[in-house]
């Protein structure tokens, strides 16, 4: 299984308890998962170096369900282009441990690109610790694809070694030892 995503220990912990804060046991909460702009499209995993909470771009998005709205899109485009960062998925909670898709998350994804990846966290995201209690839904030609259990944390990797250390500057960075031994050798 390719992984489509990978995240930091640390940066999914800041995730799912932000979204359960968010929520406060009583409402569902949901956030936007971004990537470098600089990382190609095209190159799994996308390592998602950023967190977008829904309700910091929309304060008045979270009515039990999520009701994003044109003034949380706008925000989230000023973020991407301030940051040179780009969507690469979202998670959103649901109040049972259903972590299925319901039909309105099915018909209506929060970004309609192939490739996109839609997670959805048990109640509340409350006693989240591991991917593999998530829905991790994958959207290609159209069409969800659905992984669960030991699936899901394989196409959502958790990786100390995700995010900016993986970035083109820092493999360039790497090979520089290599160089320096070079020159030592002559
Ligand atoms: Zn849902």
């Amino acid at each position: 299984m390719t992984a489509r995503l990978t995240i930091e220990p640390k940066l999914f912990t800041a995730l799912v308890t932000g979204l359960a804060e968010r929520g406060q046991g009583r409402r569902e909460s949901g956030a936007f998962l971004l990537t470098d702009r600089a990382h190609p499209e095209d190159q799994l995993p996308q390592p998602v170096t950023r967190i977008a909470f829904y309700d910091d771009l929309d304060p008045h998005c979270l009515t039990g369900r999520i009701d994003f709205h044109a003034v949380g899109y706008t925000a989230l485009q000023n973020l991407c282009r301030r940051g040179e960062l780009r969507v690469a998925g979202d998670i959103h909670t649901h109040p049972t441990d259903r972590v299925q898709q319901s039909r309105i998350d099915a018909e209506h994804p929060m970004v309609a690109r192939d490739g996109h990846v839609a997670l959805i966290a048990p109640r509340f995201a409350a006693e989240v610790t591991d991917v593999s209690q998530i829905g991790v839904h994958v959207l290609a030609d159209a069409g969800w694809t659905s992984f669960y259990g030991d699936r899901a944390a394989e196409v959502v990797l958790i990786d100390t070694r995700t995010g900016r250390s993986t970035s083109w500057w820092r493999r360039l960075l790497a090979r520089l030892p290599i160089w320096h031994r070079h020159q030592e050798t002559r």
